[in-house]
């Protein structure tokens, strides 16, 4: 019989030329185990999802209890789903008043689609303006709005009318005009090394888009559910985008997706034509219930507050002469450090220091820190110092 790790290698699609390949047979809280006992602590969190942690009770019970009423019933938005609508109402519930309808997909590229096709439907326009060092995802809409060429060359042709301008220049703002439908941006920038955005960056161009009316897209896929110290890292910028685009810790582990606006500017996807966006599975309930189980944990458990509180920990404890910043906000960091060859051994020898590490996709010499925001002062300081030893090793 072939191991697990021949299959994988054979038969599994690969996008990695060095895949981690580390075999899991358990996760909880912020470890994960391998087949052997080995202990991982993560300090990833599957790329910002496991908010809450892995597999928290809260969060499985929902998932038991849903697995015994109902799975896929019908098409997206036909039957009255009880987690869906729920979730829809919480959501509702903690965001302004603007942003109070939302439309669940199954991850955050879909939700990037559905966010630009609303635009375009809404405004009857086509243009869209990106930043530089953008990710929004992999499917061929969200490919012509991501910031990097490496990744985009080979594709094309991708959408049209599309235009990539500067992140945190006002010059920017020339490109958006009375043709523009959206401008998509990461309030913090996540996969070009957590770059936030200026406050006065953010308010000039929300201001521009209202002038020129043009919808502003908001893509929180990684920053949401407290990641950044906030429940949303808009909140702190004082300014509100006409669709909000969520994913990651949005389903507590489980697949799902959303884009959020109004009700005026969501309702044009039922007209001319009708079924202007459809899915089979976006916002399963399995994955509904996950996902407010989770919401409801980080509202009580107040991990927000703990978030800042961790990563301030974080940055006192993580200190060496090879580290030449570390950037971030909450628990979304990036340990800068001299050259991307350090990063590189630093993440490959992870594991042997019983952590797990991941890059950015468009900032080599960085190492992202984003555990699960349950991670205890002991854990921190526990990680902190394997991060040290293993600094001082592979640096
Ligand atoms: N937007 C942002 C900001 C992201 O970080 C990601 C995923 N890294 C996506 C969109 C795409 O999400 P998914 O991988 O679920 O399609």
């Amino acid at each position: 019989m072939l191991t697990n790790r021949q299959l994988f290698l054979m038969h599994l699609g690969q996008t990695s030329p060095a895949p981690m390949m580390l075999e899991i047979v358990k996760a909880e809280g912020v470890f994960l185990y391998g087949p052997s006992g080995e202990k991982y602590l993560d300090l990833v969190s599957g790329v910002s999802v496991s908010n809450t942690g892995h597999r928290h009770p809260r969060v499985t019970e929902a998932i038991r209890k849903q697995t015994e009423e109902y799975l896929h019933l019908m098409v997206y938005g036909e039957m009255i789903q009880s987690p869906q609508v729920r979730y829809a109402g919480k959501l509702a519930e903690i965001l302004p008043p603007a942003l109070d309808s939302t439309y669940f997909v199954n991850s955050g590229s879909e939700a990037v689609e559905g966010a630009l096709k609303l635009a375009k439907r809404y405004t009857g326009r086509s243009g869209i303006v990106y930043f530089r060092n953008a990710y929004h995802g992999s499917t061929h809409g969200a490919l012509s709005v991501q910031g990097s060429e490496t990744f985009r060359a080979a594709y094309r042709p991708l959408l049209p009318d599309t235009r990539q301008v500067g992140f945190n220049t006002p010059e920017s703002f020339e490109a958006i005009g009375e043709e523009t439908a959206c401008v998509i941006i990461e309030p913090v920038q996540a996969e070009a090394g957590v770059i936030p955005a200026d406050q006065g960056f953010l308010q000039a161009l929300r201001k521009k888009c209202t002038e020129c009316g043009t919808l502003l897209i908001f893509d929180e896929a990684q920053t949401g559910f407290g990641r950044t110290g906030t429940m949303f890292a808009f909140e702190r910028y004082g300014t509100v985008p006409d669709i909000l685009v969520l994913a990651k810790a949005i389903g507590g582990g489980m697949p799902l997706g959303a884009f959020v606006s109004s009700r005026e500017i969501m309702s044009v996807l039922s007209v001319n034509p009708q079924l202007g966006h459809i899915t089979t599975f976006g916002g399963h309930p399995v994955c509904c219930a996950a996902g407010l189980a989770a919401l409801e944990v980080i509202m009580e458990e107040n991990l927000t507050a703990g978030c800042n509180e961790r990563s301030m920990l974080l940055r006192k404890e993580l200190r060496h002469p090879s580290i030449s910043c570390i950037r971030g906000e909450g628990l979304l960091l990036a340990v800068q450090l001299k050259s991307p060859e350090a990063v590189n051994r630093i993440i490959q020898h992870a594991p042997e220091f019983g952590l797990i590490l991941d890059y950015f996709l468009f900032c080599g010499d960085a190492f992202r820190i984003a555990p699960p925001l349950t991670i205890t002062e002991d854990e921190i300081k526990y990680a902190c110092r394997q991060l040290l030893k293993l600094i001082g090793e592979a640096s």
